[in-house]
């Protein structure tokens, strides 16, 4: 089919993140204002590499934003399902950096815009045009959200897109641990392509390590591909058919930030060309090759955006 249409759906914010740490205040430290947000991160690394990509969630309108849509547009994702919510303001995430290297996350969320996207605001001509359509959990917490992201699920299954989920796990935004395991195997169920961390592994099933025995357990009848990423180690494959691994590139990380994102964006772009890719082993390494490599890619520049790659880049990496 010419249709290759890849929807992402979701949250889109501004990551504040201090452009030096242990400066002190006289100084003037400088805060980084970086979009963030996985579903648009994902849409961006669609569209960078080359892809067909759209994204649908609700911004503030205000100077923030403004200059997200902008970012978008910039970067040549369809915005016909972006829309602005009068009153409520865009979301906000202030980052600490420990000297540690983990990073500590305060939000601007009281609720913010990208949580009240409702059902009627959804452009459902736009998602019944999907050939992918893609989602994480955050927009699952609170309503009126999460009712236009079920609706929009259902819609693009009736339109015969193939659904594709990250759960993005962000624990601190749940009510509890229990509320959000719940709620992310009741879209589990629904998915075709989904794509966990390793920590999302050992949240969901208790296992430290990723072992093939329960990771397929975590596979259904409609769920033709089941990815866990492990970082520098690369990620594991479950199909109905076959698993495996496929190893990581190696490269000096200096903010791993997005590598997740790009790592789903690469994925889908390939899926979205051909999906029968999903149904040979052969043709899913080499697919998973290139999704390794724009994750890596991802890790060598500070941000998740400005880190995305174009297919150039990850044609020279996967050159060697
Ligand atoms: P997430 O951001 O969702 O936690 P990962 O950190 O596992 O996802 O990264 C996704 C992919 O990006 C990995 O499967 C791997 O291919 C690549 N990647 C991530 N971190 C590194 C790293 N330090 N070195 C090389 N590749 C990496």
């Amino acid at each position: 089919s010419s249709n290759s249409l890849i929807v992402s759906f979701g949250e889109m914010l501004i990551d504040f993140v201090p452009t030096e740490s242990g400066v002190s205040l006289a100084e003037s430290p400088g805060f980084l204002k970086a979009p963030a947000g996985a579903p648009a991160n994902v849409a961006i690394a669609v569209s960078r590499l080359g892809g067909k990509s759209a994204f649908i969630g609700k911004l503030g309108d205000d100077e923030f934003g403004h200059m997200l849509k902008d970012i978008l547009i910039q970067n040549g994702v369809n915005c016909d399902g972006v829309v602005f919510d009068r009153a409520a303001r865009t979301a906000l995430a202030f980052i600490t950096l420990r000297p540690d290297g983990e990073r500590e996350f305060m939000f601007y969320r009281n609720p913010s815009a990208d949580m009240l996207l409702t059902e009627s605001e959804l452009n459902l001509e736009l998602i019944r045009k999907a050939k992918i359509f893609h989602y994480g959990s955050i927009s699952l917490i609170t309503e009126p959200c999460r009712s236009a992201h079920l609706r929009a699920m259902e819609v693009a299954k009736d339109a015969g897109a193939i659904l594709s989920y990250d759960p993005n796990l962000r624990l601190a935004l749940w009510p509890s641990a229990e509320e959000a395991r719940e709620q992310i195997m009741s879209i589990w169920e629904q998915a075709n392509v989904i794509k966990i961390s390793d920590n999302e592994f050992e949240f969901l099933t208790g296992h430290e390590t990723v072992d093939d025995e329960t990771a397929i357990s975590l596979m259904h009848s409609g769920l033709k591909l089941l990815l866990i990423t492990l970082g520098r180690h690369g990620c594991r494959y479950y199909t109905k058919h076959f698993h495996g691994t496929v190893e990581a590139f190696q490269v000096k990380p200096v903010d791993t930030t997005g590598a997740g994102d790009a790592f789903v964006g690469a994925l889908l772009c390939k899926i979205a060309k051909d999906e029968s890719i999903v149904e040979n082993e052969a043709s899913l390494k080499e697919v998973i090759r290139f999704a390794n490599a724009c994750g890596a890619i991802t890790t060598t520049k500070k941000g998740a955006i400005p880190a995305l790659p174009n297919e150039e880049d990850v044609l020279k990496l996967l050159r060697g």
